[in-house]
């Protein structure tokens, strides 16, 4: 599993960024090692509840199964609120080498790799940027086996952390409109995160 080289690719910072901490942020996240990143509000994510119906097939075979993925995670409107009721939102990319798109372990280990950047930026963040949470890319792994098959509480409510699909947001578009490449070609694949606040 490698990080795709980024200085070979766009690294976008988006033109919304109206002062210069907004933009720290956004050079903080780039400096990290995403390939990407953007803060926008949120009222501009394109969110679709149409989606949830990729949630109920189950083909990542997270459904019912874990605290952070529908049902239990809450409705397309209790997630659409959730992001709403904060202003920002740190739109995050990497993007990753992965020569064969069906190696399921390599791409996990991908995400798994994502994830833990975002949260590792997030620890980083400055203070004022407290107080808001993460959107990964893909269900929550904090815990071998999710607390919920064994009907026991989230063991780690704080972090926890539900994916772009279970809120239902069009990353596509959200990328696309952002100025950055979705569909990277053969060889790469693109993983999509947020940390959501203020
Ligand atoms: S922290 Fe553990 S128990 Fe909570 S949602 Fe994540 S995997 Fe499940």
């Amino acid at each position: 599993m490698k990080e795709y080289d980024k200085t070979n690719h766009l690294s976008a910072v988006n033109g919304d960024n109206r002062n210069a901490d907004k933009d720290a942020i956004v050079q903080q996240a780039l400096k990290l090692g995403f390939s990407a990143a953007a803060l926008i509000d949120t009222d501009r994510i394109p969110f679709r509840p149409e989606f949830r119906i990729c949630c109920e097939d189950n083909s990542c075979g997270m459904y019912g199964v874990n605290y952070a993925c529908p049902p239990a995670c809450g409705t397309t409107d209790q997630m659409r609120e959730q992001v709403q009721s904060h202003k920002n939102a740190l739109v995050l990319q990497t993007i990753w080498e992965a020569p064969d798109l069906e190696d399921k372990a390599l791409l996990k280990q991908c995400k798994k790799k994502h994830n833990a950047l975002i949260r590792k930026l997030i620890q980083e963040l400055p203070p004022e940027c407290g107080g808001g949470f993460m959107i990964a890319a893909s269900g929550c792994s904090l815990c071998p086996e999710c607390a919920i098959v064994k009907k026991e509480p989230c063991r780690f409510p704080d972090l926890m952390a539900s994916c772009v699909s279970a809120y239902c947001i069009y990353v596509q578009e959200l990328a696309e409109g952002l100025g950055w490449d979705y569909d990277l070609g053969q060889g790469l694949v693109a993983y999509f995160g947020m940390y959501v606040f203020g």
